[in-house]
């Protein structure tokens, strides 16, 4: 429904910023025995938290599509040897091979996915209507960052929900201040713009970074909407091929998730079971969560 634009990337060398990544690689095999559970709210152990999860006994069969971080430290056990890493995540790290197109004629690219060789996968999460201690804690204790389209009138009552998020590793976008999904039919470009500053003014204001990244609510978007996101200082469009959805996964292209798929979820009530869904397609992709930010560098 988004359409494929032509802002297709160059393959070009590799950014010189090494990521940071990301992807809870450890993690991943540590909890993966909670994952397909945590449709069903607080199935999981209270010490699921990666340090103890990882000497959890019961990993699943399905799950061990573990690709990555072979080296699992030992296991968190009672020992009494001080283990100051215990609790910190092993996350890979991938040198970008994807090079954001750049701005050509005031127009920001529209990225639906990134071209890569990596094993990445990119997690989106829009709106931010439902706010549930929930969905702080699974993407906390599965350390996965995510690039979080915001939309200012539905996080307008609690805007302070989302710093669990930025201190767990993800980053604010700009989803608009109202989320007119008919902006691009009814509005030219003065209040499309409008719109979209509005956003990253709260943004900064409340997070502290303006977001370098928008996403059209609904999905659709035009010249004029390209236009009035560069104009407003953002560097793309992402949009999507995946999506975590009333907890299961849709494709617009095959059945599984690819290597640089961008996914769309939604902070709703089904947060965990969307959570779950898109966690099993990851791991059997075995694929690594990856801040879409750090791979483009406009982080
Ligand atoms: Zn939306």
């Amino acid at each position: 429904m988004c359409g494929n634009h032509s802002a297709v990337p160059n393959s070009t060398p590799a950014r010189r910023a090494v990521l940071g990544a990301f992807g809870a690689s450890l993690v991943a095999g540590l909890s993966a025995c909670a994952a397909p559970e945590s449709t069903a709210p607080e199935t999981t152990t209270p010490e699921l938290s990666p340090a103890s999860a990882s000497a959890s006994p019961e990993v699943p069969g399905p799950n061990g599509a573990l690709s990555v971080g072979g080296e699992v430290p030992p296991s968190y056990s009672a020992a009494p040897t001080p283990t100051p890493t215990a609790t910190k995540r092993i996350r890979r790290t991938f040198i970008p091979d994807y090079q954001l197109p750049p701005i050509v004629g005031g127009l920001a690219p529209v990225i639906t996915k990134i071209e890569t060789k990596h094993p990445v996968v990119f997690l989106t999460i829009d709106d931010g209507n439902i706010k549930t201690p929930e969905s702080v804690r699974l993407m906390t204790d599965y350390d996965y960052p995510a690039s979080l389209f915001l939309t200012r009138d539905t996080i307008a009552d609690n805007p302070a929900f989302f710093n669990a998020f930025k201190a767990q590793g993800s980053l604010v976008e700009n989803h608009t201040v109202t989320h007119n999904i008919n902006m691009v039919r009814q509005w030219g470009y003065q209040q499309q713009l409008n719109d979209i500053v509005g956003m990253q003014d709260y943004a900064f204001q409340h997070y502290g970074r303006r977001p370098t990244l928008f996403r059209p609510p609904g999905g659709a978007y035009s010249n004029v909407m390209r236009q009035a996101v560069a104009a407003a200082g953002m560097k793309a469009i992402i949009t999507w091929e995946a999506k975590a959805n009333a907890g299961k996964m849709d494709y617009q292209v095959g059945n599984s998730l690819r290597p640089g798929d961008i996914v769309l979820m939604h902070f709703r009530a089904e947060f965990a079971a969307d959570f779950a869904a898109f966690r099993a397609a990851q791991l059997a992709a075995g694929l690594e969560v990856v801040l879409l930010e750090d791979f483009l560098g406009v982080a």
